[in-house]
């Protein structure tokens, strides 16, 4: 009995020293903290919030997470994936939350606060880079997680392929993912890097959602559920 307890547990630390870990990138920090939301609070509190959520998810799984600008403190786009690749992470995701072009935002106030939105906008997407160069691997992780997304029954966040001054070029329409060429993060990545919006904060209605933890769950599942689907998160049976 006691020799079986002995092997189930060195099965299990074989498997926790076989997983890859991931690195788990909160996007934007403290002094530049990306987009304001309808309700006037930065990306970088969603960025960081659902990256927690993210991190418990995987890490229930038995994947290592190693987190990136957790702390808000971290300005360097450059430094995030180098970070993440000396931490010997083997896959990274990038975690922001979208808004939309200036000429897009409405006025309104709310508690007395001049803010603004655009209710028109939702959804998800996510982006990958052709100067990555792991294009292949990066492109299938990011199908994956947007067709986890789509059966969650989230909708693709489409405004960015027409969007003023930018006009992103589809990679697949169905599954919600872009070509974004020169996203730091992802070019300059050795590892296949992927960057999510997971949702229209300057949206009033998914802003709602977006701060409930229902949907950050649902996302956190999500993301799991595609990165087991792509081969680069191998779970070590714990569940
Ligand atoms: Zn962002």
């Amino acid at each position: 009995m006691k020799r079986r307890v002995v092997a189930l547990l060195l099965a299990a630390l074989a498997g926790l020293a076989e997983a890859v870990p991931i690195a788990v990138d909160v996007g934007h920090y403290l002094e530049r903290p990306g987009a304001t939301s309808a309700y006037g609070i930065t990306e970088f509190e969603y960025n960081q919030s659902l990256a927690a959520v993210l991190a418990a998810r995987l890490a229930v799984e038995g994947v290592p997470v190693r987190l990136i600008g957790w702390r808000g403190e971290m300005a360097e786009l450059r430094e995030r994936p180098r970070q993440a690749e000396e931490a010997g992470a083997g896959f990274f995701l990038s975690v922001h939350h979208d808004s939309v072009h200036e000429s897009q935002l409405e006025p309104w106030v709310w508690n007395g606060r001049a803010l603004r939105h655009a209710d028109g906008f939702a959804g998800f997407s996510l982006y990958v880079s052709r100067l990555n160069p792991q294009l292949d691997q990066s492109l299938a992780c990011a199908r994956a997680i947007g067709a986890a997304l789509r059966d969650a029954g989230l909708p693709v966040a489409t405004h960015h392929a027409a969007a003023p001054g930018l006009g992103l070029e589809w990679a697949d329409a169905a599954q919600g993912v872009y070509y974004y060429d020169n996203l730091v993060v992802l070019k300059t990545a050795t590892v296949p890097a992927v960057l999510l919006e997971a949702g229209v904060i300057v949206n009033r209605d998914e802003e709602r959602q977006l701060a409930g933890a229902a949907r950050r769950a649902l996302t956190a599942d999500a993301v799991a559920r595609g990165l087991r689907g792509c081969g680069v998160m191998v779970s070590d049976g714990r569940r």
